[in-house]
């Protein structure tokens, strides 16, 4: 579904990522773990087009992304990205935020626009704050709309980036469970997370970042339990 090849990323002298070489297949809950700094957004900021990769290729279906406008907005219907702080529109209540892409994006009328965003705020838990606006909202629920969001674009792939790190302890879990029963229904999507156990509970395949390259990936089983790199290693025990 989505690859990249050859994968760089420099601000300035900082050389953020290099080389990476990173590929999902349909079907695939892929976590992504490692060290504050290892790189691991600027990655799902260049898989999204966020920024502009200094070296290397985003394939999408085995085509190069085209880095025009238009070509990025509609590639981003395809492959959606949450984000930690959620990015709400504060002008808007929670029922037009969840309509507003589907509508200027996916250029779907205003009715079928809100069957889904009624269909993915419900799926979330969030079908009784359709008329909230973001500030009134905790953010636990902050963070459902924006999944649900993300959601009404109907995407193929759907990027993390840890999702429930802004929030206060008592509101990881009812994230986390709406990501969990996304990645049970066989949504594609790849995940950044601090939560190991979430990672070794939901993931079918980790990939753990060191220093700007993916310094070892496997099955939950191997990075958790039988981890090949001392790096990987000395990052888990740190955690457990
Ligand atoms: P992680 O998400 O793993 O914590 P990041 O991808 O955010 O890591 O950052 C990796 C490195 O890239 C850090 O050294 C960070 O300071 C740098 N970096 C990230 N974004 C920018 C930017 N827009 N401009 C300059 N440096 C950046
Ligand atoms: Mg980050």
């Amino acid at each position: 579904m989505l690859s990249v090849e050859h994968l760089g990323k420099s601000f300035g002298k900082n050389e953020v990522l290099k080389d990476i070489d990173f590929s999902v297949r349909k079907g695939e809950v892929i976590s992504i773990i490692g060290a504050s700094g290892s790189g691991k957004s600027t990655l799902l900021r260049c898989i999204n087009m966020l920024e502009t990769p200094s070296s290397g290729n985003v394939l999408y279906h085995g085509e190069p992304v085209k880095n025009t406008p238009r070509d990025v907005v509609a590639y981003r219907s395809n492959v959606g990205m949450v984000f930690q702080s959620f990015n709400l529109f504060a002008n808007m209540k929670v029922l037009k935020n969840c309509m507003i892409g589907v509508q200027k994006v996916n250029k779907k009328h205003e009715a079928e626009a809100k069957a889904l965003a009624l269909k993915f705020l419900k799926k979330v838990g969030m079908g009784a704050y359709l008329n909230a606006r973001p500030h009134q909202l905790s953010g636990g629920q902050k963070q459902r709309v924006a999944i649900a969001r993300a959601l009404a674009m109907e995407p193929d792939l759907l990027l993390f980036d840890e999702p429930t790190s802004a929030l206060d302890p008592e509101m990881v879990g009812e994230v986390l469970e709406v990501i969990k029963q996304l990645a049970n229904e066989g949504l594609t999507m790849v995940v950044v997370t601090h939560e190991m156990a979430f990672a070794r509970d939901v993931s079918t395949r980790v990939v753990f970042m060191d220093k700007g390259i993916i310094e070892e990936e496997g099955t939950p089983d191997v990075i958790f339990n039988h981890p090949q790199s001392e790096r990987t290693k000395a990052f888990l025990n740190r955690f457990m």
